[in-house]
């Protein structure tokens, strides 16, 4: 699971976008978590050469803070590639519902794929009623659709020249 990215990564990745020698502790503040949590996301983003740092002793409290610097030109390219990734697993997701359906009860508290459903001899696992083919599928799933459309317009945005 190299290539996957955790959201906190990319979370991490859209607040330092563009910027350079920026604190750590300002960017923890920014994203609501304490220093240490969000030393680790940017040691990750480190590791994979996105973004850089320098040490410096602040004169004022004596401890020495990190300042980073993000490669923008890389991180929209990483950041492209990885919400590329996710779009076809949706997508795929999306059409391997389409194709097969899935199966769920009246009272919606399991949801299975044919097979699984097949097993449980078209009987709800949690509750015992009948199964049916959830209508809900593939691009009738709003929820899947709604996250594609989404990622779909993250991509576009990201592709478009840069804003002065
Ligand atoms: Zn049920």
């Amino acid at each position: 699971m190299a290539s996957h990215l955790e959201s906190e990564v990319i979370d991490v990745i859209k607040a330092l976008n563009g910027r350079e020698g920026y604190s750590e502790f300002k960017l923890a503040e920014a994203l609501g978590k304490d220093v240490n949590a969000t030393r680790n996301l940017l040691y990750k983003l480190h590791n994979l050469n996105l973004a850089s740092f320098v040490r410096k002793k602040d004169q004022k409290i004596g401890w020495y803070i990190c300042y980073w610097t993000f490669h923008g030109e890389r991180v929209s390219a990483f950041l492209l590639a990885e919400i590329g990734r996710r779009l076809e697993v949706l997508k795929e997701k999306q059409g391997k519902e389409a194709e097969t359906g899935f199966f769920t009860c009246a009272n919606r508290c399991s949801r299975l794929e044919f097979d699984n459903a097949f097993d449980f001899s078209f009987r709800c696992p949690e509750c015992g009623e009948l199964l049916a083919q959830d209508k809900e599928s593939g691009a009738a799933n709003t929820s899947l659709t709604a996250e594609v459309k989404r990622l779909e317009k993250e991509i576009k945005a990201l592709n478009a020249p840069e804003r002065e």
